[in-house]
Formats: structure tokens, C-alpha cells, sequence
């Protein structure tokens, strides 16, 4: 491209250089860039008969930027898919091998955006946060959470196994034991535990817009002497709140788990409609958002804590769900589709 004008033409060749080294993701920004930016400013203080082929050059300069970063973004839309795992020959030239997106283009998954959010806010309530395992036992996913061996209640939680009986988890409940007793001390010196278990979890699911395989579920598990379901709900109702940034009503429903006792199911206000329905909370003003109660004695008992002595509260949920709430995703499968249309929202 050719500018007869010389200061034009020395714009042109300095962003085009600055173009060619800058990030895919901040390619846009050359259009808003000072050089430019200055030029367009310098058509005004020119003398008028000057101003028309001036400004027509000046225009045709940031219509050629905005090509190349045009094609520059479609030419990384266009990519072909790769498996990362697959073998290839080492022998090929590191320039014919499969390419994959510099780590310059990457950015932070919309989960774990949220995530450090609700993280940062059950912080400053006092909670410690432990990641759970995506691969666990019998014993942590039912027996020490007071499943009976072959009760009816095992089915709910229908997941994946490797052939040598491990499991996929399908609740982040798995981490309870392992918490309970990591932090079992404070309760001697005057402390509660209060621990929050971020973590992905599987389900054996006929996948559609709101049931996916793979997800995040957010665990609370808090205990202390004299813990009641008054605790449990202002816990929820705080930490809710914060999230969605207004008052919120709350309703708790009696509910069953093996490892809660009484069980609840947590309802919210709809956010989005102040109870006047919409189709967030299908015309019921209402959303049945997680499952809580009071943790089982003998799950306090396996863990080594005397439940004459200490009492607490457990609460899980989909992290998924909260967001899709927030910002009004329709489809579950986007946090797992890997599309960069519906990734670079956020
Ligand atoms: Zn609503």
C-alpha cells in the first residue's frame, strides 16, 4: 500500500511493524493506537483545501489495518481442530509439525473467573479452600459418608469407574472425611473448620442443555459447638447475596441424604425477575439452587469428631449452574465445548 504523503507513509510502516508484534488477542488495538489516533487529529489542523486528500489517505491507512486484523482473526477461526495426543513423526520439520495457538492467545476459562470470585468472597467469610480429586475410592464417594453398602441412595450418584473400582467422582461430598480430619484441630484450640471444596465432578448423563457428564460443584462444610440450620442459611443467604450483588429471599425444603441430617434443598428468589417469573426460574419466581443441611453424626463420628460434643453444616452445588444464572447462559455444553466465540465473552 502507497501514501503519497510521507508522514502517512511513515505511520503506515511503524504500525504495520507494531501490527506484526503484537499478541493475536491485542492485534484490535492498533486501531485504537495513538499514531493513529493523531493523525486523524492532525486533518483538523490542516488548511482546508489540504484536509480532503489528507483525510482520504489517512482513512485508506486504517482501512487496510482493520483488513489485516480482519484476517488475522479469521485465519485463527478458521484452525483446525488437532488432537494434541496423537503421535506425529519427529523426523518432520518443526515448521510442517501440528500447530497449536501461542499461550500470548489464551485466556482464563469463564469457570475459573468465577470461581477465584466466589472463592475471594468465602475468604473473607472466614473459609479455607481445598481442591477435591478427580479420581477417588468406595470409601470416600459412600462409606464415609454414611451410605449403607448397597443402598437405593448409591444409585443418584451414577458416575464412571476405572476396572480396578476407582471412581470418577460424582459429588465434591468425597472431600468431607478428608477435611474434617485435616482440620480436626482447630476445634481443640477454640477454632471451627470452615472449608471450601471447589472441584470437577461426573455424572453418567443423558447430556442436554441443562445435564452435562462433566461439571463443578462447591462444597461448604463448617463445624464448630452449637452449629445449627440457622448458621446454615445466613452462611448461604450472605455468600449468595455478594454473588449476585442484591437481596435475595431464601426457602429451605425438607430433602434426603445419606449424610446430612435433617437434608434441605436451598431455594433463592429469582435474581433476575424479584419473584414475578421469568424464564430463568420457568414462571415460578423461585430456583431450587443446591442441597444442604446438617452433617450426620456419624459422618462427624468417622471422622474422628464427637458429635455429642461439636455440630455443622454441608452444603453443595453446581458452580456451572451459579454462572449460568449470572449471566444468562442457555447451555450447559459451552463450558465444555472449547468455541472461542462463546469463550472470548468473557
Ligand atoms: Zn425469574
Amino acid at each position: 500500500m502507497n501514501y503519497k504523503n510521507s508522514d502517512i507513509a511513515q505511520a503506515a510502516k511503524l504500525l504495520k511493524q507494531k501490527l506484526d508484534k503484537l499478541p493475536i488477542a491485542q492485534k484490535p488495538t492498533i486501531l485504537r493506537s495513538k499514531e493513529l489516533k493523531s493523525l486523524f487529529e492532525k486533518v483538523k489542523l490542516l488548511p482546508p483545501a489540504e484536509r480532503p486528500a489528507f483525510g482520504a489517505e489517512v482513512n485508506k491507512l486504517r482501512q487496510h489495518l482493520e483488513t489485516l486484523v480482519n484476517g488475522v482473526k479469521q485465519a485463527t477461526e478458521r484452525l483446525e481442530p488437532i488432537d494434541l495426543t496423537a503421535p506425529f513423526d519427529i523426523n518432520v520439520e518443526p515448521n510442517k509439525r501440528p500447530a497449536v495457538l501461542s499461550a500470548d492467545d489464551g485466556s482464563i476459562h469463564p469457570l475459573m473467573i468465577e470461581l477465584d470470585l466466589i472463592l475471594d468472597n468465602l475468604y473473607r467469610m472466614g473459609f479455607n479452600a481445598v481442591e477435591s480429586r478427580q479420581i477417588d475410592d468406595d470409601y470416600h464417594m459412600f462409606g464415609s459418608l454414611n451410605f449403607p453398602e448397597d443402598h437405593p441412595a448409591r444409585d443418584d450418584y451414577d458416575t464412571f469407574m476405572t476396572s480396578e473400582g476407582l471412581i470418577a467422582p460424582a459429588h465434591t461430598s468425597t472431600m468431607q472425611n478428608r477435611v474434617l480430619k485435616l482440620y480436626k484441630s482447630n476445634l481443640s484450640h477454640g477454632q471451627p473448620i470452615a472449608v471450601a471444596i471447589p472441584g470437577r465432578v461426573f455424572r453418567n448423563e443423558d447430556v442436554d442443555v441443562r445435564h452435562e457428564h462433566t461439571f463443578y460443584q462447591l462444597e461448604g462444610v463448617y463445624v464448630d459447638k452449637g452449629v445449627t440450620v440457622g448458621h446454615l442459611i445466613a452462611t448461604l443467604k450472605s455468600f449468595l447475596q455478594e454473588y449476585y450483588g442484591k437481596d435475595l429471599e431464601v426457602k429451605i425444603q425438607p430433602f434426603y441424604f445419606p449424610f446430612t441430617e435433617p437434608s434441605f434443598e436451598f431455594t433463592l428468589s429469582c435474581p433476575f425477575c424479584d419473584k414475578a417469573g421469568c424464564a430463568i426460574c420457568s414462571y415460578s419466581g423461585w430456583i431450587e439452587l443446591l442441597g444442604c443441611g446438617l452433617i450426620h453424626p456419624n459422618v462427624l463420628k468417622e471422622a474422628g469428631i464427637d458429635p455429642k460434643i461439636y455440630s455443622g453444616f454441608a452444603w453443595g452445588g453446581g458452580i456451572d449452574r451459579l454462572v449460568m444464572m449470572k449471566y444468562d447462559i442457555e447451555d450447559i455444553r459451552h463450558f465444555e465445548a472449547g468455541r472461542l466465540s462463546f469463550l472470548r465473552q468473557f
